[in-house]
């Protein structure tokens, strides 16, 4: 069982050094997550208050980096930013599997195409 106090950049591992802020929206009361900022790192987050597989609905699921790819001018694709995404050991045991392996961000669901 972890706290409200396990709270760890997920890039550089800083504990102390984070900053909170509460997503609110209005119109969804029923909101509960934190973007948290990393001082050391810069990183971003969103902290899922109570995470949820929304396959399953279990909150037995792991926290996992995934990369965001972001298209840049010319034809490189640059990271620019990582994302927390949530597995679920029963729906998503490959990736989490792949993720214990390599604990480096996974990669982007999809590479964004090119729009005109
Ligand atoms: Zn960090
Ligand atoms: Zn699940």
């Amino acid at each position: 069982m972890v706290g409200v106090d396990d709270l760890t950049c997920p890039g550089c591992g800083e504990d102390d050094n984070l900053s909170g802020r509460r997503d609110g929206d209005p119109g969804q009361p029923g909101a509960k997550s934190i973007t948290v900022t990393c001082g050391s790192c810069e990183l971003s987050w969103v902290r899922d208050l109570a995470p949820r597989c929304p396959t399953c609905g279990t909150d037995d699921v792991r926290t996992a980096l995934q990369s965001i790819v972001e298209k840049s001018r010319g034809t490189q694709l640059s990271i620019q930013s990582m994302r927390v995404v949530y597995l679920c050991p029963t729906c998503d045991p490959e990736r989490l599997a792949d993720w214990n392996q390599t604990n480096s961000p996974m990669r982007p669901a999809e590479l964004p195409h090119d729009v005109d």
